[in-house]
């Protein structure tokens, strides 16, 4: 991506960063210093205080010695009797000496300076050794209280005028022991000097320390008087006082019962941390102390150095975030200097497409005036430069197309893109469509509007030109009298005209979801697609068939289809192009034609088979009649030769005029010239007579004839043509007696549903299944070389036929090859006395 900012951004990120990592660094040295200097005060806090405590412990101790010794001395009978002695004798140079060595003995308990031996007057009587041997003041003013004393008594520390060093006196009271008496008759005051035990107890500590020190004082009046040698004061024992109420002075604090340890300042004004005790039985307090500087030496050179860790640790992340910037700096530079180069490029290529450019190009500001436009618009809308740049893209729209220009630029400033097709005008007031590629570009925080506008004049026309050759198409598509389908690769049905809707049954959206296949005959489907394939291949260029197609009705239809290929500019296959016509009545029709034809040869050849029979037939018996009417002139003729002549000669003439009458009938039946006859007629008289004459006829003892009348007589009077029906039964008769050899012959009739239903049933040859239809039709013989045998025209059947129908019934066969045959047929029962006499008339149609 090209960046468009002129210098790098402000790292802020980085910066922030770099400020978290600093505070964090400086808050965990802050947290670590505050909790450092939380655990050295508290373990300097316990060492003082174990200190202070060691040191009164060790005070008390030393000061209980003391009085122990008191009491040793005290309890020393012989001593204290030895001293009795000598106070209450005068200049007792033994006792003298004696109590001499018993003080110097004394003396030399370490600490004990000077023993003195006074009397209940106050007068020192011995001493040992020579020096300081006078009472103190101090002593001297406790010594009325010292008289009444029963135990020994340490004095305080004291520096008087008489004594020139610092000490305290134990002072035991003698008491005569074995007097019952219990007055003190004596003092024995031995001196101490502090320096020699008792400073150096409370002086030393335990641990080397630069500023550590305890101390021992006690209130003298308003102030604290410091009682051992201080360690930073020289010479300031029983010599150094301070006030009581200064707060913050830890010597001061001891005094008034504070028993603990805490911060607070020294004699010399520092900041200590001190562990303040009261020492028990005396009036002293001890305070152990140390500077609060010198606790936290080690801990602010650690901290020194922590912070230094810190600084270098917070340099080190702010260098190496600099470096990080530094580098993206760097980049970002670098990808401003290739950018600016890629522009410096762009600008030169865009230049050049800008002056060569096929299309118009503009750029307008918001208002949409145009502010810059390349060659080609100067020349496409014949305007100069000086006439376009600064026009209002308004002015060059196509009147009509101005009022979109507003929409059409809002949409562009609020999608940033948009195209869509215009009208421009020319100077000469020609128009010219454009396609309009817009955009909204910022140029140096700038935003304009930038227009690629593309002559689409030949586009248009094209269009045009294609839309009215596609609305012809469609017109022709959907108006054709012939079925049109468009389909897919698959077969799969777009487009159906409604011609092909109609002839297959199914509406246009039904067929979108089907293919060709679908309603195409299964017969057809296999070779349809074998010879798709030959069309696909281009080994024909059509294809053409005639299949039988389903129609949605399940009716069948014949169609003539042609189908061709529509291929893209590729020359694939896009689509095929399915044209059927209906030709269900040409295919009937060819069908029909066919059978007729069948028919007309089947009848000519019928005919000619009939010409053969009637000429045989009529020539059997002419012969017959002519070689015997010769004979009969014969002279030698017999009489009885001459009766059998004439009776061949009759049966000849019959058989002939048989023949005849058939013919006539047959022609009159074809012409629908026959006549009926309706009247009554007895049936039973005259079936009987019938079966009479064929069994006469017949002479035959392998043949019975036998009649079934389904009526009684007076029931089987009924109206009709009784000729017909006559001549219908003697020919079923006369074709049972041809057909059968041997068995017997059955006729008769049956009254069905106000039908009478005749019957001829033979045993005869039988008629094979396959022509029980053709033997109604005229000049039909089942076999002509059995009929030749058997003799006959073809003709009888199909006027028993024409007979029946005509007189309102209907003949129909059933037969047995072999077993027999069975003709039967129906009339209307009609016995009515309406009917009677009455005569009716009817032409038989054409067969
Ligand atoms: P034809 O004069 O030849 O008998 P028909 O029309 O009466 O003509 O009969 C047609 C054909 O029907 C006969 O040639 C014969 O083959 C067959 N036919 C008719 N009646 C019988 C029958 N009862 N038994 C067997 N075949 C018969």
């Amino acid at each position: 991506m090209i960046s468009h900012r002129q210098k790098p951004a402000t790292p802020w990120l980085l910066i922030v960063l770099f400020m978290i990592v600093s505070a964090s660094s400086i808050l965990l040295g802050y947290f670590y210093y505050k909790s450092q200097k939380a655990r050295l005060v508290k373990d300097k806090k316990l060492e003082l205080s174990a200190i202070a405590d060691m040191k009164v412990s060790q005070i008390v101790q030393w000061r209980n010695e003391r009085l122990g010794d008191a009491i040793l001395i005290g309890e020393n009978t012989p001593f204290i009797k030895l001293l009795y002695e000598y106070l209450h004798s005068k200049d007792n140079a033994v006792l003298r000496s004696d109590i001499r060595s018993s003080l110097k003995s004394v003396t030399r308990s370490t600490g004990y300076k000077n023993a003195l031996l006074i009397d209940s007057t106050g007068m020192v009587r011995e001493f040992y050794p020579d020096r300081d041997t006078l009472m103190s003041d101090h002593l001297k003013q406790m010594f009325p209280d010292l008289l009444k004393a029963e135990t020994g008594i340490l004095t305080d520390l004291q520096k008087t005028r008489q004594i020139n060093y610092i000490h305290l006196d134990l002072v035991v009271p003698l008491i005569n022991p074995w007097r019952k008496d219990t007055s003190v008759f004596g003092l024995l005051a031995i001196r101490i000097d502090p320096s020699e035990i008792l400073y150096p107890l409370v002086q030393t500590w335990p641990v080397p320390g630069k500023t550590t020190e305890s101390l021992l004082v006690r209130q003298e009046g308003n102030e604290i008087l410091y009682l051992s040698e201080l360690r930073f004061m020289k010479n300031s024992a029983l010599e150094l006082t301070k006030s009581l109420s200064d707060e913050q002075l830890t010597e001061a604090l001891a005094v008034n019962g504070v028993e603990e340890t805490a911060d607070g300042v020294d004699y010399k004004g520092a900041s200590v941390l001190a562990a303040m005790r009261k020492v028990p039985g005396s009036p002293w307090y001890l305070v152990a102390k140390v500077n609060q500087s010198e606790v936290f030496t080690a801990l602010n050179d650690q901290m020194t150095m922590i912070i230094i860790i810190i600084i270098l640790f917070i340099l080190t992340i702010g260098m190496l975030l600099g470096i990080l910037e530094w580098n993206e700096n760097a980049r970002f530079y670098r990808e401003k200097y290739e950018t600016e180069l890629d522009h410096q490029a762009l600008v030169k290529h865009f230049d050049y497409i800008l002056k060569y450019a096929n299309d118009i190009i503009f750029l307008t500001d918001r208002n949409l005036t145009i502010i810059e436009a390349n060659d080609r618009a100067f020349e496409a809308y014949q305007r100069e430069r000086n006439e376009l740049i600064g026009m209002n893209l308004s002015k060059i729209r196509a009147p009509e197309a101005v009022k979109d220009l507003e929409n059409e630029s809002r949409i562009l400033d609020e999608k940033g893109y948009a195209t869509y097709e215009t009208v421009h005008v020319r100077k000469d007031g020609t128009l010219m469509p454009l396609e309009i590629s817009g955009r909204k570009v910022e140029i140096e925080g700038v935003k304009y509007f930038q227009s690629i506008c593309r002559d689409i004049t030949e586009r248009k026309l094209a269009e045009e030109t294609l839309k009215e050759s596609e609305e012809r198409f469609r017109k022709i598509f959907e108006e054709s009298p012939i079925s049109i389908a468009m389909t897919g690769k698959d077969l799969a049905i777009i487009r159906a005209n409604s011609a092909f809707c109609n002839m297959i049954g199914y509406r246009e959206e039904e067929l979108k979801s089907l293919t060709i296949r679908s309603f195409t005959h299964p017969d057809y489907i296999s070779g349809d697609d074998v010879s798709l394939l030959r069309l696909v291949a281009q080994e024909i260029p059509v294809y053409h068939t005639e299949n039988q197609y389903i129609r949605k009705d399940q009716s069948i239809i014949w169609g003539s289809a042609t189908i061709s290929i529509i291929r893209n500019n590729n020359y694939e296959v896009q689509y095929f192009l399915v044209m059927v016509e209906d030709i269900t009545l040409r295919k009937k029709a060819e069908s029909e034609l066919i059978a007729a034809k069948e028919k007309a040869e089947e009848s000519d050849r019928l005919k000619t088979a009939f010409l053969h029979n009637v000429s045989h037939e009529i020539r059997t018996p002419m012969n017959a009649i002519i070689g015997f009417s010769a004979l009969l002139n014969e002279p030698d003729t017999t009489e009885e030769e001459r009766h059998q002549f004439i009776d061949i000669i009759f049966q000849s003439g019959s058989q002939l005029l048989s023949i005849i009458n058939d013919i006539v009938d047959i022609a009159n039946i074809e012409s629908g010239q026959v006549k009926m006859n309706i009247r009554e007629m007895n049936l039973n008289a005259t079936l009987r007579s019938l079966g009479e004459q064929f069994s006469y006829k017949g002479k035959s003892d392998l043949i019975s004839i036998i009649l079934d009348a389904g009526l009684p007589d007076e029931r089987a009077i009924i109206n009709t043509d009784a000729t017909k029906l006559i001549q219908v039964l003697s020919n079923l008769i006369s074709n049972a007696t041809k057909f059968t050899k041997e068995g017997r012959i059955d006729f008769g009739y049956a009254l069905k549903d106000g039908f009478l239903e005749f019957f001829v049933k033979d045993t005869g040859i039988g008629i094979p299944p396959e022509h029980h239809k053709k033997i109604f039709e005229r000049f039909f013989q089942v076999d002509n070389v059995i009929s030749r045998k058997f003799g006959g025209t073809g003709l009888g059947l199909s006027i028993c036929k024409a007979y029946v129908e005509l007189l309102g019934g209907r003949i129909w066969v059933s037969s047995d090859p072999g077993k027999g045959t069975d003709f039967r047929f129906t009339i209307p029962y009609d016995h009515t006395e309406k009917s009677k006499g009455k005569q009716r008339e009817k032409k038989i149609p054409m067969l």
